[in-house]
């Protein structure tokens, strides 16, 4: 049957594709509403599927997101069938502003897979940022770590199979499964929302293991609502705001007039003009990080990847305990 809903060719492509993530997660883009005309019609309130063009779609959006106009945003929403770790899925759940449904383990049978970081993952304590990682760590630290999750889960996994063949309740069977235990949900939630659920997660501050869902994420947004990922893009993802002192001490180097941007003569910013202005040594190496031009990743996805539904569960289907096939 025909629709009269607004469809996007290269959303359809996607739609219902799994693609994998880490070693046995996924993301499917399951359903989508709206595109980039959509936060045109919202904004403008507007009458029936306009003949706007493109370009007035897209000087509207940009427009809008440049100035944090954000509601006509939230008229685009986005469903998701998502299997990521335990330990990913609880920095996820911490984005308030989503619908989600996760598979029950009082209820369901829980696959036996686990994430198990690849050696190039594998590294040491950063010494900068307590919440992150930096250098890689010896081969034969690797191999043991890898040696020991692997006892670690078999004998979690052994016991919970075991429990469940006592006809234990699921729901106390499961509560000794690490987190690194692959779950999964059902995640609904609109553009404005997840556009800022990727401007955190996407981030090289994120755990690198979000951050691998965020990417995928971001190549399914920029299919559904290209104009909208686009100005994302410019106005967030690749800016960062300035501060009231930095952009005091910007423009004593700096000034902007009828004729453009140029340096005023001979002037530069020493370590301790900085400090006297009052930042702090933190903020002086993000300020020197927001003088680079921003690195943006293209987030393009690669279909050659994509899997169909029944390959996916047919495979979590497989992890399931053996003796409750
Ligand atoms: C790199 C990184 C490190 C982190 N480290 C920690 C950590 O150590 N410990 C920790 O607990 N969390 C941590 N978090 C989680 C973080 O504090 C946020 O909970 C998470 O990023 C969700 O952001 P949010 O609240 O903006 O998103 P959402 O929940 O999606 O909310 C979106 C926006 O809606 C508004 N909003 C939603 N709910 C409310 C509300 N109840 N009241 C007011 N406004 C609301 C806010 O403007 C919010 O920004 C970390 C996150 C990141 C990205």
């Amino acid at each position: 049957m025909d629709t009269k809903r607004p469809t996007i060719p290269a959303a359809e492509e996607i739609l219902g594709g799994y693609f994998p993530v880490l070693d046995h997660g996924f993301v499917s883009l399951v359903d989508y509403m709206g595109s980039d005309e959509d936060v045109e019609r919202a904004a403008r309130v507007s009458y029936g599927f306009g003949t706007r063009k493109v370009s007035q779609t897209r000087g509207l959006v940009r427009y809008l997101r440049r100035h944090r106009h954000t509601t006509p945003s939230e008229m685009v929403e986005f469903k998701f069938h998502c299997a990521m770790p335990m330990f990913v899925a609880r920095q996820w759940i911490r984005h308030r502003t989503a619908s989600v449904n996760e598979l029950s383990a009082r209820y369901s049978l829980m696959p036996l897979l686990f994430y198990t970081p690849q050696q190039e993952q594998f590294e040491l304590q950063s010494r900068s940022n307590n919440q992150g990682r930096e250098g890689g760590a010896p081969p034969e630290v690797y191999q043991e770590a890898v040696r020991r999750w692997e006892e670690l889960r078999a004998d979690a996994g052994s016991a919970y199979s075991w429990m469940l063949e006592e006809d234990v309740a699921r729901e106390l069977a499961r509560i000794d499964l690490p987190v690194s235990m692959y779950t999964q949900w059902y995640w609904k939630i609109d553009l404005h929302n997840l556009l800022h659920f990727l401007s955190l997660r996407v981030d090289p501050r994120a755990q690198w293991e979000i951050q691998q869902f965020g990417r995928v994420i971001a190549g399914m947004v920029k299919r559904v609502a290209p104009l909208s990922y686009e100005a994302w893009v410019d106005y967030d993802l690749g800016s960062e705001p300035l501060t009231r002192i930095e952009r005091d001490l910007i423009s004593r180097v700096v000034e902007g007039g009828d004729e453009g941007i140029r340096a005023r003569d001979g002037a530069a910013l020493s370590m301790d003009e900085m400090k006297d202005a009052g930042l702090s040594g933190r903020e002086i190496g993000e300020l020197m990080e927001k003088l680079h031009a921003p690195s943006i990743p293209d987030f393009e996805l690669d279909l050659s990847r994509m899997v169909d539904a029944d390959t996916m569960a047919e495979k979590m289907y497989e992890a399931v305990p053996s003796s409750f096939d």
